[in-house]
This record gives C-alpha cells, structure tokens and sequence, in this order.
C-alpha cells in the first residue's frame, strides 16, 4: 500500500531493538484519513471471505465500516488472573515490553457461525498473532484471515503464520531497518 509506505518513510522513527515507532500517525496520535484508506485496503484483500467479525487488540473500527459495519471485538489485556470463567483467554508475550500478559474475549461476543478477521497494527515474531488466532480457534468461529498494518518481514512472524495456512495480508513489509534506514518488500 503505497501511502502508507510513504508515510512510514516520512513519519517512522527506527528505535533500538528493531522497533518501529509510528506514534504519529498510527497507535498514538492516529490520522484518521490514513486508517480510512488502510480500511478500505483490507476490504479489498478479504472480498468475498464473508467476515462478520473483527477481533483486534489495536487498531479496527474504521476498518469495520468497509466491512458492512460488522462489530469489532476489542480483546482485553490484563496483567491479573481475575477472570470470572466465560472469557476466551490466551498468553500473549510483548514484543515491545517483554512480559506476558493474558489477553482475553468474551464467550458472548465470538462463537460458532462467525467468521472473523483479526486485524493488528504490527506483525514481529508472531505472538500477539498466534494468541489472536488461540482465541478464535477457542471459540468455535472459523478464521477468515489476518489484516496487518506493518509487518516486519524480517522477524519469524509472517512466515510461522503463513506456514499454518492463514490467509495472511500486510499492508507494508518492511524488510530491513538497518542503521535507520527503512526499506521495503515489493
Ligand atoms: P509480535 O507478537 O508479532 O512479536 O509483535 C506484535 C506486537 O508487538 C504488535 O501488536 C505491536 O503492538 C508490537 N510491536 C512489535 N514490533 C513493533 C514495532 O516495531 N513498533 C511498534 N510500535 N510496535 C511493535
């Protein structure tokens, strides 16, 4: 997705320990126009998938409005075991923090019959993924696909995914961040 790559060239800072800062326009101050565009991209790489759900712990509900307005499912992080016995609940280790956290949805909002997209702003190593693709698999619903903002094609995420067979689409594949410098796959 051109824009967004421009974007990432014009806004993202390379940080230490591989990391991407993007809170310009993506996970702090976010530019609504750009998650429209991003929304309508998804759209057009999950047609005719027949998704009635979007299951995300960032970025999704403008996403949603091209997806007929189908409700988006916020899965909840929480450092505590407190759970309460009707929640779909899976370890997630941050990439960004190093520590594992439980991250959790509720048994009424995802089930059998739905069909869901996760959608996540940055894809690494894979483990908010997996964790993501833990909970629908819990739940009985069947996976559409992942929709990734920026994926980071050279840590092990994108292809542990791909290997399961996931239908797996990344906005923008940064394939090297070496001394600052960002570039991408084609
Ligand atoms: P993974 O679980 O695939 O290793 O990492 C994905 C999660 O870590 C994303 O949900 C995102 O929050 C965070 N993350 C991983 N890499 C980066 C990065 O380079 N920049 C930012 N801002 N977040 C990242």
């Amino acid at each position: 997705m051109e824009i967004l790559k421009q974007r990432i060239l014009k806004d993202g800072v390379v940080k230490e320990g591989n990391v991407l800062k993007v809170d310009k326009f993506l996970n702090h101050q976010m530019d609504v126009k750009l998650f429209n565009d991003i929304g309508e991209e998804f759209a057009k790489r999950f047609a005719g998938t027949g998704v009635n759900k979007i299951l995300t712990i960032g970025i999704a509900c403008i996403a949603a409005q091209h997806f007929n307005n189908c409700p988006v499912i916020f899965a909840k992080k929480t450092l505590s075991k407190n759970l309460d016995g009707e929640m779909f609940v899976t370890q997630v280790k941050s990439y960004t923090k190093g520590v594992t956290y439980d991250v959790m949805v509720s048994e009424k909002y995802l089930g059998k019959g739905d069909k869901v997209l996760i959608i996540d702003d940055f894809l690494a190593n894979g483990c908010a993924l997996m964790g993501l693709i833990d909970i629908v698999k819990q739940s009985g619903a069947e996976l559409a696909g992942a929709g990734i903002v920026i994926e980071k094609g050279f840590q092990v995420g994108g292809k542990t995914i791909r290997d399961m067979g996931v239908k797996l689409e990344s906005l923008a594949i940064v394939d090297s961040m070496d001394n600052g410098t960002i570039t991408f796959r084609d």
